[in-house]
């Protein structure tokens, strides 16, 4: 599409698109503070699509307040886009947003006492970042994308909730921002019309825009590269959440704050055949080879285990002694979070559910082995 600029990647090589760093935030309450978000770090990608989940008052509105500069957070930093959001006056504030965000909200709120075509117009009229010549056919353009275009002179009113909110994304692309944020941005829509909606960001993704969604349907946040889950103003580490998916928002932070994250250099042994065994791990980065100690041959590496995957499960159900030995795999650095088993079985004892599934996994992985080493344990 040529009325949007390709993003420059250079600089998100080195740095996130977005990028929260101990983020908190504290409302003042007639009760005393009231901590929303809690050293929340979260850095997201230029072309990454992420979606950010959690229950009614967990923090998802505040966190997008804080990208957006809505609202500022009481300590910690908050970079968009290379800019020091956290450190923007308020006068230079709606000038940057309006150039590098589109924001897109629940109830759309597009002005209702002028047409669908002016809406789009005024983030251009405000930033000024288009000539004036250019802005009525830049916003017609934006109306053919969205598939309005024939509705360009109507009052927002006379569009169903569907079409307010797919004249509202276009607005957000006016000035054509590297970043959309919206705040569930198809809760109020039927399922039908939130697929198009959802469909429509999808393509904003390809065309390269960094896309943030607050949403409740956990079936269309599955559809994004990564979900964020919020619990309680804090976000639960993705990989726990990945690796334990039956445990419920409350134990996966519970798991978050016990893990600890460990480093490895590439090639490094994390843990060796034969030793004693007390805790489990869940891959975080990088990948790591599972070797299995063959009678008379060399050893075979059985398994490779990326981000969201888990080892030391088996031990756990059998006897505490290392089956296998795991090591770093050779294509580059590895972290992994270590829960010691009392902890885990603390978590376990609490959902059923989750020891079930991971039992079958560790009987899965223990068929796998038995077989690359041909039946003999
Ligand atoms: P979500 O979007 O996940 O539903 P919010 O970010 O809106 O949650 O709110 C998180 C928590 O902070 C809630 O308990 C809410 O009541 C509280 N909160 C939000 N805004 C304010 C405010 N301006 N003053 C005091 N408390 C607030
Ligand atoms: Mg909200």
């Amino acid at each position: 599409m040529a009325f949007f600029q390709k993003n420059n990647n250079d600089s998100s090589v080195n740095h996130p698109m977005i990028d929260l760093r101990e983020v908190n935030k504290f409302y003042k309450t007639a009760v005393g503070d009231y901590h929303a978000l809690d050293s929340v770090d979260l850095q997201i990608n230029a072309g990454e699509f992420v979606s950010i989940i959690g229950k009614s008052g967990s923090g998802k509105t505040t966190l997008l307040n804080m990208i957006t500069g809505i609202d500022i957070p009481t300590s910690g930093e908050v970079w968009v886009n290379d800019t020091a959001v956290h450190k923007l006056s308020e006068n230079k504030m709606a000038r940057w947003r309006g150039k590098n965000l589109g924001v897109v909200f629940q109830f759309f709120q597009l002005l209702p006492m002028i047409s669908v075509i002016e809406n789009i117009m005024l983030p251009m009229d405000f930033c000024r970042t288009y000539p004036m010549r250019e802005r009525h056919q830049r916003a017609m353009q934006l109306l053919e994308l969205v598939e309005l275009a024939d509705h360009a002179h109507k009052l927002p009113t006379a569009l169903s909730g569907g079409q307010q909110q797919r004249v509202a994304i276009a607005r957000a692309l006016a000035n054509d921002p590297p970043v959309i944020i919206a705040d569930e941005p198809t809760g109020n829509l039927d399922s039908k019309t939130a697929e198009s909606v959802f469909t429509l960001f999808n393509d904003l993704v390809a065309k390269g825009k960094t896309i943030i969604i607050v949403t409740h349907d956990s079936a269309l946040a599955k559809r994004t590269h990564r979900t964020a889950l919020i619990a309680d103003g804090e976000i639960v580490n993705e990989y726990v959440a990945k690796a334990m998916p039956t445990l419920t928002a409350a134990q996966l932070l519970q798991l978050t704050r016990t893990a600890k994250p460990q480093h490895f250099e590439p090639g490094a042994m994390i843990l060796s055949e034969g030793t004693h065994a007390d805790t489990f791990y869940v891959v975080s980065k990088g990948t790591v080879e599972v070797i299995l100690p063959r009678t008379n041959q060399s050893d075979v590496v059985a398994l490779q285990l990326g981000p969201g995957k888990c080892f030391g499960e088996i031990e756990f159900f059998h006897e505490k002694k290392h089956l296998a030995s795991v090591r770093a795999s050779e294509s580059g650095p590895v972290e992994v979070l270590s829960i010691e088993y009392g902890q885990l079985k603390e978590l376990l004892d609490q959902s059923e559910v989750t020891r079930e599934a991971l039992h079958q996994m560790a009987d899965k992985h223990e068929d796998e082995h038995m077989s690359i080493l041909g039946g003999s344990k």
